[in-house]
């Protein structure tokens, strides 16, 4: 990827030893891999620390900054738009799964072609560590003066039964294995989640570091473990194994692929079927086999 001379990134104020700079590697890792160049992706984000993400990337990708919870929609946007492009929401699970919950749910059932990397650390980051949607009821970091009370939000189950057909789980300190499932997000046709286990040194002191090096172990290494579809009968059962796996936490926690499905049609091949002029102005990135099936 030929970077212009006139390319001058922001300064990175994020935490020494955030999970943020593990992500933003991978990822910036991860398009040079697949050869795209910076005329062909672009980063939306929220509100939070992983809403700067569009900002402290060192290769000229385009970025779009927008509102609290609200990144998927303008995503959603850049992406009908032009399906050439590849679009990335960055977000943490407060900017996703709080106020942002609506359009992390309805995005799943359209299906757009995109990739959603949730940036979980469990707080409020970027306003000093209040409880976010993944941390655990009875859990106390050290700026809750008691434990949380809330249960939590599961991104993984919440994005199976949303409709999302790509969803894994990485972990922001193994970030060639972070990489190697954002290329596979990326080339995935359909919306795609990965979770992304982050530790935020500075006010989530529960899942830090230590804490996640002893328990993550890759799915791909258990026996047997096959999530992907690959005729429509094994829809249900694989979204049900998968959102069982997705409750395991403790002395062990999964990452890797937990389910895949591209049975599926695209938003961009619906409206396309009901559309045929969509599927003229965008024709190398939109497959129907059965124009007009899609409804
Ligand atoms: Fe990272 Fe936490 Fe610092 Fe935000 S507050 S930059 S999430 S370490």
């Amino acid at each position: 990827m030929a970077v212009p001379k006139v390319w001058t990134p922001e300064w990175n104020d994020w935490c020494p030893g955030c999970g943020n700079f593990g992500i933003i590697n991978a990822e910036q890792q991860a398009l040079s891999e697949l050869g795209l160049t910076p005329e062909d992706v672009v980063v939306v984000s929220g509100i939070g620390c992983s809403g700067k993400t569009p900002h402290f990337f060192r290769l000229p990708i385009s970025g779009v900054h927008t509102l609290h919870g609200r990144a998927l929609t303008f995503a959603i946007g850049i992406k009908l738009s032009n399906p050439e492009l590849t679009v990335i929401v960055n977000g943490g699970d407060g900017d996703q799964l709080g106020i942002g919950a609506g359009h992390f749910v309805n995005a799943g059932r359209r299906n757009v072609d995109m990739l959603v990397i949730l940036h979980d650390n469990g707080v409020y980051g970027l306003t000093k560590g209040q409880a976010a949607p993944t941390l655990r009821r009875g859990e106390k970091t050290k700026s809750l003066p008691r434990p949380n009370i809330n249960d939590n939000v599961n991104p993984i189950a919440l994005a199976i039964s949303s409709g999302y057909t790509f969803v894994a789980r990485s972990y922001a300190y193994d970030v060639k294995h972070l990489k190697e499932m954002i290329k596979a997000g990326i080339k995935h046709k359909g919306l795609a989640l990965i979770d992304v286990l982050q530790p935020c040194p500075t006010y989530n002191d529960i899942h830090t570091k230590e804490y996640y090096d002893k328990r993550v172990y890759k799915l791909d290494t258990e026996p047997g473990w096959d999530p992907i579809v690959r005729k429509p009968e094994e829809e249900g059962e694989k979204m049900a194994k998968a959102m069982l796996k997705s409750l395991e936490w403790g002395e062990r926690i999964p990452i890797g692929l937990f389910y895949q499905n591209e049975l599926v049609p695209s938003y961009e091949e619906r409206i396309a079927g009901n559309a045929p002029s969509y599927k003229d102005r965008n024709p190398s990135k939109i497959r129907i086999e059965d124009g007009g099936k899609y409804t």
